[in-house]
Formats: structure tokens, sequence, C-alpha cells
């Protein structure tokens, strides 16, 4: 038997990502949303598609809006804060059993300790 597995998603909330395909293509951007089901992320600012939107009674907001669509992970790389590029991200365990996400060139960890605490904590 084989157990079929997606890409897995190596893209976190608040990660900078470069875009490295499509109209947005040399931009970066902080990503919002993460979307693992669907393979797709919401990055701040990027991909934006206008919207026409009636004004319905009340709302004061007739027109166009511009918003974030969401936008193939695989279109995006990872920004190294380190290199300052888009990099490959690779894997790796730290002595506490954390596994953690490292840039394949110089292998500097995305996860820094405390990811734990910023998901476990408040909200
Ligand atoms: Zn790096």
């Amino acid at each position: 038997m084989e157990i079929k597995r997606g890409k897995k998603m190596e893209i976190k909330r608040d990660d900078t990502v470069l875009v490295i395909t499509g109209k947005d293509k040399g931009k970066r951007g902080r990503v919002r949303e993460v979307h693992p089901a669907d393979d797709k992320i919401v990055i701040e600012g990027l991909n934006l598609v206008k919207k026409h939107t009636r004004g319905s009674m009340g709302a004061r907001q007739a027109g166009v809006v511009e918003i974030e669509a969401p936008l193939k992970a695989g279109k995006v790389m990872v920004v190294c804060p380190s290199c300052n590029r888009g990099v490959r991200v690779g894997h790796t365990v730290l002595a506490n059993g954390q596994k953690v996400r490292q840039c394949r060139h110089c292998g500097a960890n995305f996860d820094r300790d405390g990811i734990e605490e910023k998901w476990g904590g408040h909200r």
C-alpha cells in the first residue's frame, strides 16, 4: 500500500517570501494566510485582484476594491534572512527534538525557538 503524500507546505505564516513566477515575479511579501489543503498562500499586498463591489444599503464602499488573492505556494520561495534571497528549504532537528526548517544555503534556522510559544500562546 502506498500513501499518497502531497507536497509538504514549506511556508508558514509570517514568512517573507519571494514570488518567482507570475505577474508579481520578483516581489516580496509577508505571508498572511496559508491554506495547505489548497496548496495556496495569501501574501500581504501581492497578487492583488480588483473586485467590484456593489454598495449595498448603508455600505459606503461601492466601487472597486483590491484584494489579495491566494497564490499557489509553488510560485514562491521562502526568503532566507541571512542570504537575503529566495532559497530552498531544508529540514533539521534541533537538540531539543524540535523540527525546524533551515536554509539549504547557509543553514540559517527559519523556525527560531519560540515559534511554539507563538502558536500555543495567546490568541
Ligand atoms: Zn540562507
